[in-house]
Protein backbone atom coordinates (compact mmCIF):
# COMPACT_ATOMS: atom_id res chain seq x y z
CA UNK A 1 0.00 0.00 0.00
CA UNK A 2 1.57 3.22 -1.24
CA UNK A 3 2.14 6.12 1.62
CA UNK A 4 -0.82 8.14 0.43
CA UNK A 5 -3.92 5.61 0.78
CA UNK A 6 -2.26 5.21 4.14
CA UNK A 7 -2.28 8.59 4.80
CA UNK A 8 -6.47 8.28 3.46
CA UNK A 9 -7.12 5.64 5.48
CA UNK A 10 -5.71 6.94 8.70
CA UNK A 11 -7.91 10.24 7.77
CA UNK A 12 -11.07 8.56 7.30
CA UNK A 13 -10.72 6.73 10.96
CA UNK A 14 -10.25 10.07 12.50
CA UNK A 15 -11.74 12.86 10.62
CA UNK A 16 -15.05 13.61 10.71
CA UNK A 17 -16.36 12.42 7.29
CA UNK A 18 -18.28 15.93 5.78
CA UNK A 19 -16.19 15.64 2.40
CA UNK A 20 -16.35 13.13 -0.41
CA UNK A 21 -12.34 13.90 -0.73
CA UNK A 22 -10.57 13.54 -4.11
CA UNK A 23 -7.98 10.62 -3.21
CA UNK A 24 -5.33 12.72 -2.73
CA UNK A 25 -2.88 13.85 -0.41
CA UNK A 26 -1.24 17.38 -1.47
CA UNK A 27 2.01 18.04 -0.06
CA UNK A 28 3.11 21.25 -1.70
CA UNK A 29 2.44 24.07 -4.41
CA UNK A 30 4.21 26.27 -6.98
CA UNK A 31 2.72 29.13 -9.03
CA UNK A 32 -0.46 27.82 -10.77
CA UNK A 33 0.73 23.71 -10.17
CA UNK A 34 0.18 21.28 -6.75
CA UNK A 35 1.87 18.29 -5.90
CA UNK A 36 0.70 15.55 -4.16
CA UNK A 37 2.98 13.65 -1.32
CA UNK A 38 4.31 10.77 -4.31
CA UNK A 39 5.13 13.94 -6.61
CA UNK A 40 2.70 13.76 -8.94
CA UNK A 41 1.83 17.67 -10.34
CA UNK A 42 -1.75 19.30 -11.16
CA UNK A 43 -2.78 21.91 -12.74
CA UNK A 44 -4.97 23.88 -10.40
CA UNK A 45 -8.13 25.41 -11.78
CA UNK A 46 -9.86 25.33 -8.52
CA UNK A 47 -7.73 27.83 -6.39
CA UNK A 48 -8.64 25.98 -2.95
CA UNK A 49 -11.97 27.09 -3.98
CA UNK A 50 -11.49 30.83 -4.72
CA UNK A 51 -8.42 31.27 -2.34
CA UNK A 52 -5.41 30.76 -3.38
CA UNK A 53 -5.51 34.10 -5.87
CA UNK A 54 -1.60 34.63 -5.93
CA UNK A 55 -0.89 31.25 -6.74
CA UNK A 56 1.44 28.73 -4.33
CA UNK A 57 4.52 30.20 -3.24
CA UNK A 58 4.76 33.56 -3.66
CA UNK A 59 7.87 34.55 -2.48
CA UNK A 60 6.95 38.27 -1.21
CA UNK A 61 3.18 37.47 0.50
CA UNK A 62 4.96 34.25 2.17
CA UNK A 63 8.22 36.84 3.34
CA UNK A 64 5.75 39.63 4.23
CA UNK A 65 4.30 36.86 6.65
CA UNK A 66 7.21 35.52 8.02
CA UNK A 67 8.42 38.78 9.32
CA UNK A 68 5.19 39.41 10.75
CA UNK A 69 5.07 35.40 12.37
CA UNK A 70 8.19 36.12 14.40
CA UNK A 71 6.69 39.93 15.47
CA UNK A 72 3.63 39.51 16.92
CA UNK A 73 1.02 37.01 16.36
CA UNK A 74 -2.11 37.97 18.14
CA UNK A 75 -3.08 40.86 20.53
CA UNK A 76 -6.55 40.54 21.21
CA UNK A 77 -9.12 43.60 19.87
CA UNK A 78 -8.67 45.40 23.32
CA UNK A 79 -5.35 46.69 21.34
CA UNK A 80 -4.75 48.67 18.07
CA UNK A 81 -2.54 47.12 15.77
CA UNK A 82 -0.22 48.50 12.65
CA UNK A 83 -0.62 45.20 10.55
CA UNK A 84 -4.95 45.46 10.84
CA UNK A 85 -4.78 49.58 10.25
CA UNK A 86 -2.84 48.98 7.27
CA UNK A 87 -4.91 45.85 5.95
CA UNK A 88 -8.37 48.61 6.79
CA UNK A 89 -6.79 51.24 4.53
CA UNK A 90 -6.12 48.77 1.71
CA UNK A 91 -9.39 46.78 1.69
CA UNK A 92 -11.24 50.08 1.82
CA UNK A 93 -9.25 51.60 -1.17
CA UNK A 94 -10.07 48.51 -3.53
CA UNK A 95 -13.66 48.20 -2.07
CA UNK A 96 -14.90 52.27 -1.75
CA UNK A 97 -17.02 51.27 1.56
CA UNK A 98 -16.35 53.21 4.32
CA UNK A 99 -15.82 50.85 8.05
CA UNK A 100 -14.37 47.46 8.47
CA UNK A 101 -14.71 44.91 10.55
CA UNK A 102 -12.21 42.13 10.46
CA UNK A 103 -13.28 38.32 10.80
CA UNK A 104 -11.59 34.76 10.20
CA UNK A 105 -14.02 33.34 7.55
CA UNK A 106 -16.89 33.67 5.15
CA UNK A 107 -19.35 32.83 7.27
CA UNK A 108 -18.49 35.10 10.01
CA UNK A 109 -18.61 38.17 7.32
CA UNK A 110 -21.95 36.98 6.60
CA UNK A 111 -23.18 36.59 10.38
CA UNK A 112 -21.86 40.59 11.31
CA UNK A 113 -23.78 41.47 7.93
CA UNK A 114 -26.51 39.62 8.74
CA UNK A 115 -26.76 41.72 12.50
CA UNK A 116 -25.11 45.22 11.50
CA UNK A 117 -28.32 45.00 8.91
CA UNK A 118 -30.76 44.33 11.76
CA UNK A 119 -29.70 46.98 14.31
CA UNK A 120 -30.21 49.28 11.53
CA UNK A 121 -33.56 48.23 10.74
CA UNK A 122 -33.52 48.05 14.62
CA UNK A 123 -32.30 52.00 15.46
CA UNK A 124 -35.18 53.33 13.11
CA UNK A 125 -38.32 52.05 14.29
CA UNK A 126 -37.58 49.78 17.73
CA UNK A 127 -39.46 46.58 16.25
CA UNK A 128 -37.83 43.08 16.60
CA UNK A 129 -39.81 41.18 13.73
CA UNK A 130 -37.67 42.47 10.79
CA UNK A 131 -37.48 40.17 7.74
CA UNK A 132 -34.41 39.61 5.24
CA UNK A 133 -34.56 38.68 1.50
CA UNK A 134 -32.34 35.93 0.26
CA UNK A 135 -32.09 34.18 -2.86
CA UNK A 136 -32.72 30.71 -3.73
CA UNK A 137 -29.70 28.69 -5.33
CA UNK A 138 -27.26 31.07 -3.12
CA UNK A 139 -24.47 29.87 -0.54
CA UNK A 140 -23.74 32.32 2.47
CA UNK A 141 -22.35 29.74 5.00
CA UNK A 142 -22.96 26.97 7.18
CA UNK A 143 -23.28 29.04 10.81
CA UNK A 144 -26.76 29.34 11.81
CA UNK A 145 -27.06 32.85 10.27
CA UNK A 146 -25.30 32.39 6.93
CA UNK A 147 -27.13 28.99 6.70
CA UNK A 148 -30.80 30.78 7.04
CA UNK A 149 -29.72 33.01 4.08
CA UNK A 150 -28.86 30.00 2.46
CA UNK A 151 -30.75 28.89 -0.86
CA UNK A 152 -30.56 25.52 -0.46
CA UNK A 153 -33.06 23.46 1.20
CA UNK A 154 -31.07 20.31 2.27
CA UNK A 155 -28.50 22.28 3.46
CA UNK A 156 -30.84 23.90 6.11
CA UNK A 157 -33.66 21.30 6.81
CA UNK A 158 -31.87 18.57 9.48
CA UNK A 159 -30.76 22.23 11.23
CA UNK A 160 -34.25 24.04 11.66
CA UNK A 161 -35.55 26.06 12.94
CA UNK A 162 -32.93 28.25 11.40
CA UNK A 163 -33.21 32.13 12.27
CA UNK A 164 -36.41 32.90 10.98
CA UNK A 165 -37.92 36.40 9.05
CA UNK A 166 -36.06 34.83 6.16
CA UNK A 167 -37.73 34.65 2.74
CA UNK A 168 -36.37 33.73 -0.67
CA UNK A 169 -36.62 35.22 -4.27
CA UNK A 170 -35.62 33.98 -7.25
CA UNK A 171 -32.39 35.41 -8.71
CA UNK A 172 -32.75 37.72 -11.53
CA UNK A 173 -36.49 37.81 -11.38
CA UNK A 174 -36.90 41.65 -9.96
CA UNK A 175 -40.37 40.80 -9.73
CA UNK A 176 -40.41 38.12 -7.20
CA UNK A 177 -38.04 40.29 -4.94
CA UNK A 178 -40.64 43.18 -5.27
CA UNK A 179 -43.73 40.74 -4.40
CA UNK A 180 -41.54 39.57 -1.27
CA UNK A 181 -41.18 43.43 -0.11
CA UNK A 182 -43.12 44.73 2.98
CA UNK A 183 -42.85 47.66 5.58
CA UNK A 184 -40.52 44.65 7.47
CA UNK A 185 -37.94 44.23 5.23
CA UNK A 186 -34.63 45.35 6.16
CA UNK A 187 -32.10 44.32 3.77
CA UNK A 188 -31.64 41.97 0.43
CA UNK A 189 -28.49 39.50 0.78
CA UNK A 190 -27.41 37.78 -2.46
CA UNK A 191 -24.10 37.35 -4.30
CA UNK A 192 -23.29 39.69 -7.19
CA UNK A 193 -22.06 36.34 -9.07
CA UNK A 194 -23.80 33.26 -7.48
CA UNK A 195 -20.76 30.61 -7.17
CA UNK A 196 -21.53 27.47 -5.12
CA UNK A 197 -25.50 27.65 -6.82
CA UNK A 198 -23.78 27.14 -10.77
CA UNK A 199 -22.38 29.99 -11.49
CA UNK A 200 -24.79 32.50 -12.16
CA UNK A 201 -24.00 36.15 -12.65
CA UNK A 202 -26.14 38.99 -11.68
CA UNK A 203 -28.36 40.33 -14.59
CA UNK A 204 -27.25 44.45 -14.89
CA UNK A 205 -31.25 44.99 -15.38
CA UNK A 206 -31.63 43.04 -11.52
CA UNK A 207 -28.95 44.37 -9.97
CA UNK A 208 -29.58 48.20 -10.77
CA UNK A 209 -33.26 47.02 -10.10
CA UNK A 210 -32.58 45.88 -6.63
CA UNK A 211 -30.09 48.14 -5.65
CA UNK A 212 -33.30 51.30 -6.50
CA UNK A 213 -35.96 48.51 -4.46
CA UNK A 214 -33.84 49.16 -1.59
CA UNK A 215 -33.03 52.15 -1.94
CA UNK A 216 -36.94 53.27 -2.50
CA UNK A 217 -37.83 51.28 0.60
CA UNK A 218 -34.56 52.19 2.93
CA UNK A 219 -33.62 48.51 2.51
CA UNK A 220 -30.28 47.33 2.89
CA UNK A 221 -28.67 45.47 -0.01
CA UNK A 222 -25.87 43.13 1.25
CA UNK A 223 -23.58 41.99 -1.27
CA UNK A 224 -21.82 38.76 -0.62
CA UNK A 225 -18.39 38.99 -2.51
CA UNK A 226 -16.95 35.97 -0.67
CA UNK A 227 -16.03 34.17 -3.87
CA UNK A 228 -16.86 36.41 -6.40
CA UNK A 229 -14.94 39.54 -4.70
CA UNK A 230 -11.19 40.33 -4.55
CA UNK A 231 -10.50 40.63 -8.28
CA UNK A 232 -11.99 37.40 -9.31
CA UNK A 233 -14.30 39.18 -12.47
CA UNK A 234 -11.26 41.93 -13.20
CA UNK A 235 -12.45 44.45 -10.71
CA UNK A 236 -11.95 44.46 -7.42
CA UNK A 237 -15.71 43.56 -6.24
CA UNK A 238 -17.82 41.91 -9.13
CA UNK A 239 -20.26 44.87 -8.33
CA UNK A 240 -17.86 47.41 -9.17
CA UNK A 241 -18.75 45.67 -12.89
CA UNK A 242 -22.21 47.28 -13.20
CA UNK A 243 -22.24 50.84 -11.41
CA UNK A 244 -24.18 49.85 -8.00
CA UNK A 245 -22.74 49.62 -4.87
CA UNK A 246 -24.16 47.72 -1.96
CA UNK A 247 -25.04 49.18 1.64
CA UNK A 248 -22.66 45.53 3.17
CA UNK A 249 -20.25 43.94 1.65
CA UNK A 250 -18.51 40.54 2.70
CA UNK A 251 -15.33 39.22 1.88
CA UNK A 252 -13.39 36.24 2.73
CA UNK A 253 -11.73 33.32 0.17
CA UNK A 254 -9.04 35.54 -1.65
CA UNK A 255 -8.70 38.15 1.00
CA UNK A 256 -5.87 36.58 3.10
CA UNK A 257 -3.73 34.95 0.01
CA UNK A 258 -4.42 31.51 1.97
CA UNK A 259 -4.61 32.59 5.36
CA UNK A 260 -7.99 32.69 6.69
CA UNK A 261 -9.44 35.94 6.78
CA UNK A 262 -13.00 37.94 6.13
CA UNK A 263 -14.33 40.99 6.48
CA UNK A 264 -17.42 43.29 6.02
CA UNK A 265 -17.91 46.09 5.04
CA UNK A 266 -20.59 49.26 5.28
CA UNK A 267 -21.13 52.60 3.89
CA UNK A 268 -21.25 55.65 5.93
CA UNK A 269 -24.73 55.52 6.43
CA UNK A 270 -24.84 51.97 8.24
CA UNK A 271 -21.40 52.72 10.09
CA UNK A 272 -23.25 55.71 11.09
CA UNK A 273 -26.39 53.90 12.25
CA UNK A 274 -25.59 50.35 14.23
CA UNK A 275 -23.11 48.16 15.57
CA UNK A 276 -21.74 49.99 18.46
CA UNK A 277 -19.38 48.74 21.47
CA UNK A 278 -20.60 45.68 22.84
CA UNK A 279 -22.68 44.86 19.37
CA UNK A 280 -20.53 42.64 18.16
CA UNK A 281 -16.83 41.08 18.80
CA UNK A 282 -14.59 38.37 17.91
CA UNK A 283 -11.04 37.00 19.70
CA UNK A 284 -9.32 36.83 16.24
CA UNK A 285 -10.52 38.74 13.83
CA UNK A 286 -8.13 41.68 12.55
CA UNK A 287 -5.20 39.63 14.21
CA UNK A 288 -1.68 40.96 13.68
CA UNK A 289 -1.06 37.43 11.05
CA UNK A 290 -4.49 38.30 9.60
CA UNK A 291 -3.75 41.79 8.47
CA UNK A 292 -0.48 41.27 7.43
CA UNK A 293 -1.31 38.90 5.18
CA UNK A 294 -4.48 41.26 3.89
CA UNK A 295 -1.66 43.84 3.09
CA UNK A 296 0.47 41.77 1.51
CA UNK A 297 -2.49 40.19 -0.74
CA UNK A 298 -3.03 43.29 -2.08
CA UNK A 299 0.61 44.48 -2.56
CA UNK A 300 0.73 41.50 -4.78
CA UNK A 301 -2.44 42.38 -6.70
CA UNK A 302 -0.90 45.34 -7.57
CA UNK A 303 2.60 44.25 -8.35
CA UNK A 304 1.15 41.76 -10.72
CA UNK A 305 -1.11 43.85 -12.28
CA UNK A 306 -3.12 41.26 -11.19
CA UNK A 307 -6.58 42.66 -12.32
CA UNK A 308 -6.14 43.37 -15.67
CA UNK A 309 -4.68 39.71 -16.00
CA UNK A 310 -7.68 38.67 -15.00
CA UNK A 311 -9.55 40.55 -17.85
CA UNK A 312 -6.93 38.94 -20.25
CA UNK A 313 -6.67 35.94 -19.16
CA UNK A 314 -10.43 35.99 -18.21
CA UNK A 315 -10.83 36.14 -22.12
CA UNK A 316 -9.20 34.26 -23.26
CA UNK A 317 -10.51 31.43 -20.96
CA UNK A 318 -13.95 32.45 -22.15
CA UNK A 319 -13.16 31.66 -26.18
CA UNK A 320 -11.29 28.39 -24.90
CA UNK A 321 -14.60 27.13 -23.37
CA UNK A 322 -16.82 28.69 -26.00
CA UNK A 323 -15.42 26.09 -28.24
CA UNK A 324 -15.24 23.61 -26.45
CA UNK A 325 -18.60 24.10 -25.75
CA UNK A 326 -19.35 24.26 -29.83
CA UNK A 327 -18.27 20.86 -30.00
CA UNK A 328 -19.93 19.45 -27.73
CA UNK A 329 -23.85 18.63 -27.79
CA UNK A 330 -23.47 18.03 -24.09
CA UNK A 331 -22.75 21.13 -22.73
CA UNK A 332 -26.13 23.35 -22.27
CA UNK A 333 -24.48 26.56 -21.27
CA UNK A 334 -21.66 28.94 -20.77
CA UNK A 335 -21.66 31.30 -18.13
CA UNK A 336 -19.02 33.95 -15.69
CA UNK A 337 -17.26 36.68 -15.45
CA UNK A 338 -12.84 36.79 -15.20
CA UNK A 339 -11.58 33.98 -14.31
CA UNK A 340 -14.58 32.74 -12.59
CA UNK A 341 -16.73 31.12 -15.34
CA UNK A 342 -18.78 27.33 -15.79
CA UNK A 343 -20.19 25.21 -18.47
CA UNK A 344 -23.15 23.39 -17.70
CA UNK A 345 -23.53 20.09 -19.09
CA UNK A 346 -27.16 18.24 -19.26
CA UNK A 347 -26.10 15.06 -16.94
CA UNK A 348 -23.19 14.34 -13.73
CA UNK A 349 -19.89 16.29 -14.61
CA UNK A 350 -18.06 14.13 -11.58
CA UNK A 351 -16.73 11.63 -13.80
CA UNK A 352 -14.99 14.41 -16.20
CA UNK A 353 -13.85 15.88 -12.96
CA UNK A 354 -11.91 12.63 -11.58
CA UNK A 355 -10.64 11.82 -14.93
CA UNK A 356 -9.19 14.87 -15.37
CA UNK A 357 -7.63 14.42 -12.07
CA UNK A 358 -6.19 11.31 -13.00
CA UNK A 359 -4.68 13.36 -16.17
CA UNK A 360 -3.55 15.83 -13.66
CA UNK A 361 -5.81 18.66 -13.81
CA UNK A 362 -8.06 19.80 -10.62
CA UNK A 363 -10.79 21.02 -11.76
CA UNK A 364 -14.11 21.90 -9.57
CA UNK A 365 -18.13 21.60 -9.66
CA UNK A 366 -20.94 23.94 -8.50
CA UNK A 367 -23.66 21.57 -8.70
CA UNK A 368 -23.97 18.21 -10.26
CA UNK A 369 -24.03 19.40 -13.88
CA UNK A 370 -21.58 22.30 -13.75
CA UNK A 371 -17.97 22.34 -14.38
CA UNK A 372 -16.38 25.57 -12.49
CA UNK A 373 -13.00 26.99 -13.81
CA UNK A 374 -11.82 29.00 -10.82
CA UNK A 375 -7.85 29.05 -11.18
CA UNK A 376 -5.53 31.15 -9.29
CA UNK A 377 -5.50 34.79 -10.72
CA UNK A 378 -1.90 34.67 -11.95
CA UNK A 379 -3.43 32.44 -14.56
CA UNK A 380 -2.25 33.02 -18.00
CA UNK A 381 -3.24 31.84 -21.75
CA UNK A 382 -0.25 28.82 -21.78
CA UNK A 383 -2.49 27.42 -18.48
CA UNK A 384 -5.63 28.10 -20.32
CA UNK A 385 -4.62 26.20 -23.50
CA UNK A 386 -3.08 23.33 -21.84
CA UNK A 387 -6.30 22.86 -19.23
CA UNK A 388 -8.55 23.33 -22.15
CA UNK A 389 -6.47 20.17 -24.12
CA UNK A 390 -6.83 18.10 -21.30
CA UNK A 391 -10.82 19.13 -20.66
CA UNK A 392 -10.99 18.18 -24.32
CA UNK A 393 -9.49 14.76 -23.95
CA UNK A 394 -11.86 14.10 -20.85
CA UNK A 395 -14.99 14.68 -22.84
C1 LIG B 1 -17.40 30.19 0.52
C2 LIG B 1 -18.52 31.14 0.65
C3 LIG B 1 -19.04 31.52 1.90
C4 LIG B 1 -18.58 30.90 3.19
O1 LIG B 1 -17.24 31.16 3.48
P1 LIG B 1 -16.48 30.24 4.59
O2 LIG B 1 -15.13 30.88 4.70
O3 LIG B 1 -16.44 28.86 4.06
O4 LIG B 1 -17.27 30.35 5.83
C5 LIG B 1 -20.03 32.48 1.93
N1 LIG B 1 -20.50 33.04 0.81
C6 LIG B 1 -20.02 32.71 -0.42
C7 LIG B 1 -20.55 33.39 -1.63
C8 LIG B 1 -19.03 31.74 -0.53
O5 LIG B 1 -18.59 31.37 -1.75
Amino acid sequence: MGKMSEYIEQAEKDLFHLYNRYQIVLDHGEGMRLFDIEGKSYLDFMSGIGVFALGYGDKKFNDALHAQVDKLLHTSNYFYNEPAIEAAKAIKKASRMDRVFFTNSGAEAVEGALKAARKYAYLKDGNTDHEIIAMDHSFHGRTFGALSVTGKEAYRKPFEPMIGHIKFATYNDLDSVKALVNDKTCAVIMETLQGEGGIYPASEDFLKGVRKLCDDNDMLLILDEIQCGMGRTGEYYAWQNYDVKPDILTTAKALGGGVPVGAFLVNGKVGEHSLVAGDHGTTYGGNPLAGAAISATFKRYEELDLLNNVKKTGAILYDALEEIKAGNPHIKDHRGLGLMQGLEFDGAVADIIAKALEKGLILINAGPNIIRFLPPLICGEAEVREMADILRECL
